[in-house]
């Protein structure tokens, strides 16, 4: 059987994590739209450990025993100031005995708070940049590290690519082992390593259901395209012969908002919502956005009455502390 379990792995996630149901969030919901909330579920990937939690926990496991076989000494990321990629990427190279440097698009704060506070907490390394400068900062970072002699890994945004996807194709694996069954996954989408591997997963177990990405950041022929190009990557490391198409992708481009990384009125809503409602904590840059797309295209008829939603919980958490959001969140 081909299978990601052949894939070096070095576990160190809190797997598996728990499947919850959204009581009083599908009450508020259905007296909203006349009884015509799908039933709700959520799995809380905010609690996978390693620093915080997040989808990111699951991917590094896979990164770090490449990074290992290769002989790596030090990791090397990128992303935006409060990524929670690089926060959980600085976190496990302290773990794991290895340097690490970020590479940030964004300026220094005088009081870092959020994830960057907890990338400076870890001891992580940080280059400054701007946005539109970051893959090259990126790659003049890692040469500069490989010409010192440091043993650099290069680790892509948000950890996506075939390991990356991998990692999702197992969790959906281990959806399936909790015997929970649902019509639909609702995912926040942005790098596409998760969606590709939920929807690798997903093709590979003839799942009847669908996988919803709430795109955070791109439209959605972009997106879909990406998830593709990571799900077949990752078909192919495992030797699986499944290969997908972008008409199988499901991405939802609804929602980008005034863009990446600025909570509007949806996000500030869900937020709220799920903190009321259920005493959760989504993110106002990933979860906070996907589930006010979940949330709309409740209001909207969109799901059937009778069907059933997992909501991913990706994580985030810490961006909620940051200086950034915290004083337009309520
Ligand atoms: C990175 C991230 C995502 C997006 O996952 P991708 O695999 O990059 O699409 C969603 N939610 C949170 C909290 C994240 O940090």
């Amino acid at each position: 059987m081909t299978s990601s379990n052949l894939i070096p792995r070095i576990h160190f996630a809190a797997l598996p994590t728990p499947i919850e149901p959204l009581p009083r969030l599908h009450a508020a919901l259905a007296s909203e739209t006349g009884g015509r909330c799908p039933n709700l579920f959520m799995k809380r990937d905010d609690l996978t450990g390693l620093a915080l939690g997040g989808n990111k926990t699951r991917k590094l496991e896979f990164v770090l025993a490449e990074a290992l076989a290769n002989g790596a000494r030090t990791l090397i990321t990128v992303g935006a100031a409060q990524s929670n990629h690089c926060r959980q990427t600085a976190a496990l190279a302290a773990r794991a005995g290895l340097d690490c440097i970020l590479v940030l698009s964004g300026e220094p704060e005088e009081h870092p708070s959020g994830n960057l506070l907890l990338d400076m907490l870890f001891g992580a390394e940080i280059v400054w940049t701007s946005r539109d400068d970051r893959e090259a900062a990126l790659q003049r970072t890692f040469a500069a590290a490989w010409d010192s002699g440091r043993r650099p890994y290069l680790i892509p945004l948000g950890a996506s690519n075939a390991l990356g996807a991998l990692a999702y194709e197992a969790a959906f694996r281990e959806f399936l082992s909790q015997n929970t069954p649902v019509d639909w996954m609702v995912v926040a989408s942005s790098s596409g390593g998760t969606q590709a591997g939920l929807a690798l997963g997903a093709r590979l177990a003839n799942w009847p259901g669908r996988v919803l990405g709430i795109s955070i950041d791109e439209p959605e022929d972009v997106l879909a395209g990406i998830v593709v190009a990571y799900a077949n990557q990752a078909a192919e490391r495992m030797k699986a012969n499944a290969r997908l198409t972008p008409e199988e992708i499901h991405v939802n481009a609804d929602y980008l908002g005034e863009g990446y990384g600025i909570a509007g009125a949806p996000e500030r809503e869900s937020m709220r919502m799920f903190a009321r409602q259920e005493g959760v904590l989504l993110d106002p840059v990933y979860t906070g956005r996907a589930a006010a797309g979940m949330i709309d295209l409740i209001r909207k008829g969109f799901f059937q009455p009778d069907e059933r939603i997992l909501f991913w919980h990706t994580g985030g958490t810490p961006a909620l502390f940051s200086n950034r959001y915290s004083a337009e969140l309520i």
